[in-house]
């Protein structure tokens, strides 16, 4: 991976009695963007006709053209934004997945991951079945498709009852939409009304561009059924403790979204306030590393009362060539996308702050920068506790080999990066910020796996354990 980030691994979005739904889902599509980038999808649908289109890059280059926009037909539609991990970057991962079943066309859109997808898929391969994908999200088509159930709903609840892992799903049969949250409710899924259209998306972000109002999150393991008849809601799934993943409100959702009932930017700035009360450093200016470190920094200025600028400038039109440097312009480093502000760095004692480190090798140049501007003294002060472990449920990280925190103390990171100070958030400070309390160790109210290496969902792929073994997979 070339970038020292974590990444959001998809966002989607769905709506239901709108005329212009292709519109507005690419609308929805483009303000979720920031949960992928690599590739979008549209599937649209009246009745039982349909209609998809699907791109490679951004959702503003592809999906506003006449000619795309006139294709879409239908007055539902659903739709998804993808960062390639659960998968390789081929034609064929693209989302929506569609296909035939024996109930009609179905297409569906999923944001999460799926820790038993491989276990299930060699037993559906050994059983006959061809992956078109390597998705993870192809299983539950499958699934869906091979249930014996006599409904759709039932097939559908058959298909997700045997699944693990993280799964925010949108759902497109006949022009209806079905929504589904996994019993965990790792990844957010949020309802909206427009009009006398429903919507559906990951964020309220998405229902903002396009004047949707916000009703309600879609609670964990809750199932929406959304027809001409407006909204039925199902509980098919065991209740199970909520894990919220605690990564969405430092880094992967829009600090102007509001998921389960908590506004990500106020959630930044009190990680940040909560950050200047558990480290305190005497210098003359506090600099956000773009755009992610910026509310937290302003929870820091306000808590220690030391003056917030802008002493890091980050050039937003760093392209995908420049994401995936070549051999030729790598050297220009971290100064593609970020560059110092000499008249606020210069003499200074300067507090950086981030959402993270990865790998840390963006964090020693950025020290780096900062001091070739003049900085007295470069500290680094981190909005999230040492990221130790692996996602397995839907964000795109380094294998636990190549995160810095996993091998190395925060002193020797201190060493690598090349700060005279670096210090984290603790997990009680971070929950403080978040929930108010500190962490519930016995059941923490989140999951904070990649800081604690608690996994709250079983990954059965990883463990080599067993996945619960199908109806009719046992004929
Ligand atoms: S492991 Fe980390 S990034 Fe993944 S769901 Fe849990 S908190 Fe979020």
């Amino acid at each position: 991976m070339p970038l020292d980030e974590l990444h959001e691994e998809c966002g989607i979005f769905a709506i239901h009695g709108s005329p212009d739904a292709a519109v507005n889902t690419a609308l929805g599509l483009h303000a979720l963007q920031h949960r992928g980038q690599e590739a979008a999808g549209i599937v649209t649908m009246t009745g039982d006709l349909y209609s998809v289109h699907f791109a490679d890059g951004l959702v503003a280059d592809n999906f506003t053209s006449q000619k795309v926009v006139k294709k879409l037909e239908g007055t539902s539609a659903i739709g998804h934004v993808r960062y390639s991990t659960a998968g390789k970057k081929t034609a064929r991962n693209y989302q929506p997945i569609y296909a035939q079943l024996s109930c009609g066309f179905m297409a569906l859109a999923h944001n999460g991951n799926l820790t038993n997808a491989d276990t299930l898929r060699k037993r559906l391969i050994n059983r006959g079945a061809i992956f078109q994908s390597t998705m993870d999200t192809e299983v539950i088509i499958h699934l869906i498709a091979l249930s014996l159930k006599p409904t759709l709903t039932e097939k559908i609840i058959d298909a997700t009852s045997q699944i693990e892992g993280a799964f925010s799903l949108v759902i497109i049969h006949e022009g209806k939409i079905i929504a589904l949250r996994d019993p965990y409710g790792v990844r957010p899924l949020v309802l909206g009304k427009l009009g006398d259209a429903y919507v559906v998306a990951s964020e309220t972000c998405a229902f903002d561009i396009i004047g949707a109002k916000f009703e309600r999150d879609i609670g964990h393991g809750e199932m929406i059924l959304i027809d001409e008849n407006g909204v039925k809601s199902l509980k098919p799934f065991p209740e199970k403790p909520s894990k919220f993943c605690i990564f969405e409100y430092v880094y992967f959702a829009r600090p102007d979204s509001s998921i389960e009932g908590k506004n990500v930017y106020e959630m930044r700035k009190n990680i940040g306030i909560e950050l200047a009360r558990e480290i305190k450093i005497d210098a003359d200016v506090i600099v956000p590393i773009p755009d992610s470190g910026v509310p937290a920094a302003i929870g820091y200025a306000m808590e220690s009362k030391i003056p917030f600028e802008l002493g890091i400038i980050r050039n937003h039109y760093v392209g995908r060539t420049f994401i995936e440097p070549t051999d030729k312009i790598r050297h220009f480093g971290v100064k593609l996308k970020h560059n110092a502000n000499l008249s606020v760095i210069k003499d200074k004692r300067v507090i950086l702050i981030d959402d993270s480190i990865v790998r840390g090798t963006t964090s020693k140049k950025i020290v780096q920068m900062i001091r070739d501007a003049g900085a007295k003294e470069v500290h680094m002060l981190i909005a999230s506790p040492p990221t130790i472990s692996p996602c397995f449920y839907g964000v795109d990280t380094p294998d636990k080999k190549d995160l810095i925190a996993s091998s190395s103390s925060i002193e020797q990171i201190k060493n690598i990066i090349g700060a005279d100070h670096l210090g984290y958030i603790s997990i009680d400070g971070l929950y403080r910020a978040i929930a108010q309390t500190k962490r519930d160790n016995a059941n923490p109210q989140y999951c904070d796996a990649c800081f604690s290496d608690d996994y709250p969902i079983r990954l059965t792929d990883k463990e080599g354990a067993e996945a619960p073994l199908l109806d009719y997979m046992k004929k």
